[in-house]
């Protein structure tokens, strides 16, 4: 399959989890992809090997998010990997995918802890965004990863809860905007799923496994394919007729 053929991606936080799979997915499809990472390099680079050796296109980008400039030093590095790859400037797909997580609930949430959330989840891909404006091609894609912890109560996460919620108010109030140039605005909303940073608690504890996975339909956790499969489809074509909404890849948990 090869949808995206000519396309440009980033993937914000492409280099573990749920971003790897989001970004192998779209190289698989077609698209040159920007596997965006923090600190961990070698993961990063672990997954552009993954892309090439496969034949896909991918390069690096650098950039801490949650501290000032940010959504600059990613932008200033996304475009060096466009030159270095002798790539055309500009992007056609825009995955906001980055995002860190905390299980502290009203009483024990300090300030920092919000501040530092809010900075990762809401006010990084909100200037990424901003400054994307002018390098996003026309009938492109705009995709943002929620939690299924927007539309039940998860008290023991509220600060957490609370930053995804923002991304579905910022997915749909731009879906508006940006529908003029055939620009489609949506988010993903997955439900639990089994990525390295939970294997201690999730993927190697059996009786969290069974537990957190019979919340869904389908009794299991979700896997970062799970995810992928479903920003494959908004990535595409087929979705042009898809923006402003919040697209429930829970495995329908809570039902
Ligand atoms: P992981 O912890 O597996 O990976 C996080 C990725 O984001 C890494 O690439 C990491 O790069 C990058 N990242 C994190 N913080 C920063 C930062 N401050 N600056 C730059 N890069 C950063 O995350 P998941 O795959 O679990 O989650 C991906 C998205 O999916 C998040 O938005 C999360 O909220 C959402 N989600 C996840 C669920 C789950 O169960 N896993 C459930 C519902 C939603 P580096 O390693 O270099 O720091």
């Amino acid at each position: 399959m090869a949808l995206l053929n000519g396309k440009t991606a980033l993937v914000t936080g492409g280099s573990r989890g749920i971003g790897r799979a989001i970004a192998t997915r779209l190289a698989a499809d077609g698209a040159l992809v920007a596997v965006h990472y923090g600190t961990n390099e070698a993961a990063a680079n672990d997954t552009v090997t993954a892309i090439t050796e496969v034949g896909g296109h991918a390069f690096t980008v650098r950039a801490e998010l949650g501290v000032p400039g940010d959504a600059q030093t990613l932008w200033s590095a996304f475009n060096a990997g466009l030159t270095a790859c002798g790539a055309e400037p500009g992007i056609d797909i825009l995955l906001n995918n980055a995002g860190i997580a905390s299980s502290n609930d009203l009483a024990g949430t300090t300030e920092a802890e919000f501040d530092k959330i809010f900075a990762v989840n809401v006010k990084a891909p909100f200037f990424i965004l901003q400054q994307a404006l002018n390098q996003l091609r026309d009938n492109g894609r705009v995709i943002n990863i929620s939690s299924g912890t927007t539309r039940i109560a998860a008290p023991a996460m509220i600060t957490y809860s609370l930053t995804k919620g923002a991304i579905n108010t910022l997915t749909f109030t731009l879906a508006k905007q940006l529908g003029e140039r055939g620009i489609t605005v949506n988010s993903v909303v997955p439900g639990i799923v089994d990525v390295d940073s939970n294997a201690a608690w999730l993927r190697d504890n059996p009786e969290q496994l069974a537990f957190w996975g019979s919340f869904s339909a389908f009794n299991r956790v979700g896997q970062p394919a799970d995810i992928a499969d479903v920003v494959a489809f908004l990535a595409s074509d087929e979705a042009r007729w898809v923006t402003g909404q919040h697209l429930d890849a829970t495995g329908g948990a809570h039902l």
